[in-house]
């Protein structure tokens, strides 16, 4: 089909296109009718504009060693209009070790909400624009959340270009599960915001992984250990992809102590994962605060009403709770 024949199809009787055809080849206006239909393809009936959207990337940069930047982060880096930085002094660095001259806009949490609607604006009008944290994937316990929002709901396509995360390339070394883990990212500062935190997820049978600032690991290991018990393996995963790189596994008392005994332990950037609860011997699994309210019941009731009515209120399997305390009373 001839670019003729595209631009006139629908508008008038195919004998009139042949004739029009004919015409304009003769005049030479070939090229300037397909430059209108170009135009005319980027505008709908109503007169709005179509023109394609631009692109939102979300793109992982290294939490250390910079020869983690992928390839395919520094094709998208140097090919975007805009990149929007949580600190346009820290990206900086980065896109001059690598020659990259594309410009910086400060996407931080304190004005990511109201300048997140100038990125946007950016987006609708056709440029491609790319997120960067100051290490690591955005996000991930760091700005970027509100302007990815944004994007979506006005339909503009976000595309994720992967990499490093401190908490993945620390559970991929730590020897704990990785089939199942929760990310709990950072804890409160104080210590009693910590406890409380911590008491949620103690009877969580999924690897727990936290990040920490090194000014507070051992105040935080402490109370890991008064609230998860002595015993509980963890692993302290310092520094990943830097120099001092130290992935470290003990039950947490020992972890503790580890720490507290070597000050080069609390430098650093740090990654804190503890393995799941396990039901202890003898509880088969039914939880402290199910093994709480069984007794209060097993205090009043006959063995099988006891069992039924911890089981209506705790959710526990009532043939399980009923095992649990048929052992209980055979102890006795
Ligand atoms: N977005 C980042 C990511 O994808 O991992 C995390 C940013 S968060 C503000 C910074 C925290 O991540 C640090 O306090 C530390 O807990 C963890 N972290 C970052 N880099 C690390 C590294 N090289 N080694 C260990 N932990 C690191």
């Amino acid at each position: 089909m001839s670019p003729c024949e595209s631009i006139t199809i629908g508008l008038l009787p195919r004998s009139g296109v042949q004739l029009l055809c004919a015409l304009l080849r003769v005049l030479g206006l070939q090229c300037l009718l397909l430059f209108q239909w170009q135009v005319r393809a980027v505008t709908d009936v109503a007169g709005a504009s179509t023109a394609p959207v631009g692109t939102l990337y979300v793109v992982a940069t290294p939490i250390g060693n910079l020869d983690d930047m992928s390839a395919r982060a520094l094709k998208v880096l140097a090919g975007v209009s805009l990149i929007a930085a949580e600190d346009t002094r820290h990206s900086i660095r980065l896109l001059q070790h690598f020659g990259i001259d594309t410009p910086l806009a400060a996407c931080h949490e304190h004005n990511e909400r109201d300048e997140g609607g100038r990125f946007l604006t950016r987006l609708l009008a056709g440029d491609d624009v790319a997120l960067v944290s100051d290490a690591g994937t955005p996000l991930i316990s760091d700005p970027g959340y509100h302007l990815v929002r944004q994007a979506r709901s006005a339909g503009v396509p976000v595309v994720p270009v992967p990499g490093a995360c401190a908490l993945i390339a620390a559970l991929s070394a730590a020897g704990l599960p990785s089939d199942r883990f929760i990310f709990e990212g950072f804890l409160p500062a104080k210590t009693a915001g910590r406890r409380a935190r911590l008491e949620q997820v103690k009877e969580e049978p999924r690897t727990l992984i936290f990040y920490e600032a090194p000014h507070r690991i051992l105040e935080c290991l402490a109370d890991m250990q008064a609230v998860f018990g002595a015993d509980r393996p963890a692993v302290l995963a310092r520094e990943i992809t830097k120099t001092f790189e130290t992935l470290k596994g003990l039950p947490l008392s020992e972890l503790h102590a580890f720490v507290a005994g070597d000050s080069n332990q609390q430098r650093g950037e740090c990654v804190v994962l503890v393995g799941g609860w396990s039901a202890p011997e003898g509880e088969q699994g039914i939880g402290t605060e199910a093994q709480r309210v069984l007794d209060l019941l097993l205090a009043e009731l006959p063995l099988k009403r006891a069992a039924a009515l911890a089981s209506e209120i705790t959710g526990v399997r009532k043939n399980l709770l009923y095992q649990v305390a048929l052992e209980k009373q055979k102890e006795q």
